[in-house]
């Protein structure tokens, strides 16, 4: 076991928080404010090959591998929450594709992701009747003429009216012979694709600068070659891409809370009450002791998952699980403490822990609700 970075990865976290120092931290709060999509900061992260960090260089991606994905993603949400899942959403999608693409969808799509020509990706799986159960989805895609004929509805998508690609899942298997998990496919849209609506924006409590939208798909045309992976495969792919996709979420989680858990540092040593620092106090020391405490314990979970993706073990569901339960939970305490040693000053928008909790607080529900992370968990050691 080895905790020093290499230098490809160190190279990562310092263009990572180079670029937050100098552009995410200032924009943050005026983004949140504004509710204003990060379209120049996205195409900053591209051009640091942040867009594509475990994706091969052949596809213009970084080829930093999976720590160093999560390391990046960490340094990100330190700076701007909204910025690191539009951030994270793209790769995991530029991985799928990757991952299971052909070698023409790979070159179509990959490439404009990890480059920023399309400014994101987007997965579509969560539906308005299906969230943390998605094998109860409704959108179908049935066979036409050359292709795939698509109805039904999404919901809570990241980045999708913004995606230049998205990666979406719909029922495969005939109406009157259901095959639950094992009717599900997964296919390849393309931002502007006939019969596809933008529906609501929702209008969020944090993440307020990342896009969240409803779609429609009303005899959405797709050709064959939109089919991602094996027909009645995209359950699998799903799953798979999740597992991922919560190491990208326990470390934005870890990015958001550090921030938080820094500038209550901060305040704690300039604040003055009874005449002396609040920093003084034990119950402040503590506060600030079981935050660092629960940060370093986050971290190394979330890089053993990220560690054990990188070396390609076949199953790290469990680890993924882990990190991304004990990671969001532990954040969603460390940025409450640090509203809590801001005082008043905590509440109110000139200080940032109050966006920082509002931010935290999707990382419990999202890629898979906290209460679904210990169903993953449990069932990885019971059956
Ligand atoms: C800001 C935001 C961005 C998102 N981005 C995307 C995206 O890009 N793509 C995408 O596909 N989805 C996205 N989602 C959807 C997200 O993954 C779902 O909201 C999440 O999986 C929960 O589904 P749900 O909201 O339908 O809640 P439900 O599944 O209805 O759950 C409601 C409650 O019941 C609990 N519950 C459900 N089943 C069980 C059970 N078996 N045992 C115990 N408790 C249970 C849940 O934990 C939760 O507390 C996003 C959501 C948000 C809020």
């Amino acid at each position: 076991m080895d905790f020093e970075l290499s230098e490809t990865q160190a190279l990562v976290v310092k263009s990572a928080r180079d670029f937050v120092e100098r552009r995410l931290r200032p924009a943050a709060a005026e983004l949140d404010r504004e509710a204003r999509f990060p379209t120049a900061e996205l195409a900053g992260l591209a051009e640091l090959g942040l867009m594509g960090v475990n994706i091969p260089q052949a596809l213009g991606g970084a080829e930093a591998g999976v720590i160093a994905y999560a390391l990046a993603m960490m340094e990100v949400a330190r700076g701007c929450a909204s910025t690191a899942v539009t951030m994270a959403v793209t790769n995991m999608v530029g991985e799928v594709i990757t991952r299971f693409g052909t070698p023409a969808q790979r070159q179509a799509h990959v490439p404009k992701l990890t480059s920023g020509e399309h400014t994101a990706g987007a997965f579509a799986l969560s539906e308005p009747g299906a969230g943390s159960d998605p094998v109860g989805m409704t959108t179908s895609a049935v066979r036409g003429d050359g292709g795939w004929i698509v109805n039904g509805q999404k919901q809570w998508i990241t980045s999708g009216s913004k995606a230049g690609v998205m990666v979406l899942w719909a029922r495969t298997d005939a109406p009157d012979e259901r095959r639950g998990a094992k009717g599900i496919s997964c296919f390849l849209v393309p931002r502007g694709a006939r019969g596809l609506e933008i529906g609501k924006h929702e209008d969020k409590l944090g993440l307020r600068a990342s896009e969240t939208v409803s779609l429609a798909f009303t005899d959405c045309f797709l050709p064959d070659d939109a089919l991602l992976g094996d027909l009645h495969d995209g359950f699998k792919i799903a799953m798979m891409a999740l597992d991922g996709g919560r190491i990208g979420i326990a470390s934005q989680a870890i990015g958001i809370a550090t921030a938080a858990f820094e500038e209550a540092c901060g305040y704690a040593r300039d604040r003055k009450q009874f005449g002396k620092p609040i920093a003084d106090f034990q119950a402040i020391q503590w506060m600030l002791a079981d935050s660092q405490t629960e940060l370093d314990a986050a971290r190394l979970c979330t890089l053993r998952a990220a560690q054990l993706k990188e070396r390609q073990v076949p199953r790290f569901s469990r680890e993924a699980a882990i990190a991304k339960l004990f990671a969001s939970e532990s954040a969603w305490r460390i940025c409450d403490r640090a509203l809590q040693i801001h005082g008043g000053y905590g509440y109110v928008k000139d200080f940032a822990a109050e966006r920082h909790l509002r931010d935290v607080r999707v990382t419990r529900i999202y890629e898979g609700t906290s209460e679904v992370q210990r169903i993953v968990i449990a069932r990885s050691r019971l059956s």
